[in-house]
């Protein structure tokens, strides 16, 4: 017999065959985490088992093992998104890649300056440009919605204009899986020489990404939402502007000469690398990277699609659901609320049921205000989900729908 690809997937995820309440697990809430394949749980394993050392110290045998394979995973990395090596700085995920950079702009921004996001932003992506316009004068302005929660471009040219010095926006939402327009984006922003951030927490899962043909400045990621480990990821940046930025954190590594009164620092990409790194999370992160290179990419995404558009229609023909951002060009993440319940309850009523879900902001309390919503319940797919799962969520819909 041939399996289907989900089916061959779940023989590579061993959490999936977990039976909460006595339920098979149906895990729907990969846009907050995806599960780890063997792949990646082995390359952790092996690492604590076989190589654990501190690294790039050079002081013995394991010492080198484990540096061979923290920078290896580093090539991995920069193969994967087609960057240079030491384009590629670990950070502890998107929070931490989006902070280096907005920091360190802050030596760049000028009252008059303008810093360009959008409605859909994750926190992560909102806070810390606040905290630079705060810091430094410029002005945080905002890509407005349209009725249906995708970006309103109309007046582009004013939204991005003369004094627009950064453009910070996501590829996908994670509150809604709303797709971003951001080649168009790119586009205008090159006109006025704005430096560009993408922050592809969302997206890198779900697209091929090469950031040479995507032109972008900077690019954000986690690990642990691309079937890699928590507490890893990476900060994507173009040597020049890795060069011109200040160090982030300083202390040991980072460095290349320290006296008592002053210090110079180490090349790219260690210079943004203070203290001892997350070592077996960038190995786990590696064998994710290589994990996913091995897959074909493109029937996830097919696979994917489809699942979006069964859950789509689904969705429309469940009696008192209604969708939250009903766009055509969208990931396969479905928010949506039902009439006169609260997310948090039917939430809740299906986690009962084994069904794993996202309730809530999302970390995305600006976008729930526009919306004029508290939150929404959502459930984000993976390629190892399949009809099934989508069947059981509204299986389990009817039966918390009795209840509400
Ligand atoms: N941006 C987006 C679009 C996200 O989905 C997330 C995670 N929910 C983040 C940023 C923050 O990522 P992390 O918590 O891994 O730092």
């Amino acid at each position: 017999i041939t399996l289907s690809l989900p089916e061959r997937l779940r023989q590579e995820f061993p959490i999936l065959s977990e039976t909460p309440y006595g339920k098979p697990l149906v895990y729907l809430d990969n846009a907050a985490t995806t599960q780890k394949p063997n792949a990646v749980i082995d390359a952790v394993a092996h690492y604590y088992r076989h190589q654990n050392s501190n690294v790039h110290r050079g002081a013995h045998y394991l010492g080198d093992l484990a540096t061979a394979a923290l920078e290896n995973a580093r090539d991995s990395v920069a193969r994967f998104i087609g960057a240079d090596r030491e384009e590629v700085i670990w950070t502890r995920g998107t929070t931490e890649s989006i902070n280096l950079v907005a920091h360190g702009l802050r030596s760049q921004l000028r009252p008059g300056d303008e810093v360009l996001i959008s409605s859909l932003e994750h926190h992560a992506n909102i806070v810390p440009w606040q905290q630079a316009c705060a810091a430094t004068g410029a002005t945080l302005k905002v890509i407005p919605l349209q009725a249906d929660a995708s970006l309103d471009l109309t007046d582009l040219d004013q939204l991005i204009n003369a004094n627009t010095r950064v453009l910070a926006v996501t590829w996908a939402s994670n509150a809604l899986g709303v797709v971003t327009p951001l080649h168009t984006l790119i586009a205008r922003a090159r006109d006025v020489g704005a430096l560009v951030v993408v922050d592809a927490a969302q997206a890198i899962s779900h697209f091929q990404i090469n950031v040479r043909e995507l032109d972008c400045d900077f690019m954000a990621f986690s690990g642990h939402k691309m079937f890699g480990p928590t507490g890893i990821g990476v900060l994507y940046g173009r040597k020049e502007h890795l060069n011109a930025l200040p160090p982030y954190q300083t202390g040991g590594e980072m460095i290349e000469t320290v006296t008592f009164e002053t210090a110079t620092w180490n090349q790219l990409p260690y210079k943004f690398e203070a203290g001892t790194p997350h070592i077996a999370g960038a190995i786990g992160l590696g064998a994710a990277v290589e994990w996913l290179a091995r897959q074909d990419r493109s029937a996830f995404l097919a696979h994917e699609n489809d699942l979006r558009d069964y859950l789509t229609e689904r969705a429309r023909a469940f009696p008192g659901l209604r969708i939250i951002g009903d766009t055509a060009d969208k990931v396969a993440t479905l928010s949506f609320l039902l009439d006169g319940a609260h997310p948090n309850d039917v939430g809740t009523l299906l986690d009962q049921q084994g069904v794993a879900v996202r309730t809530g902001h999302h970390c995305t309390m600006p976008l729930m205000n526009l919306l004029g919503i508290p939150g929404t319940v959502r459930a984000s797919l993976a390629p190892y989900n399949s009809r099934d799962d989508v069947d059981a969520l509204f299986t389990a819909l009817e039966k918390a729908a009795r209840f509400l």
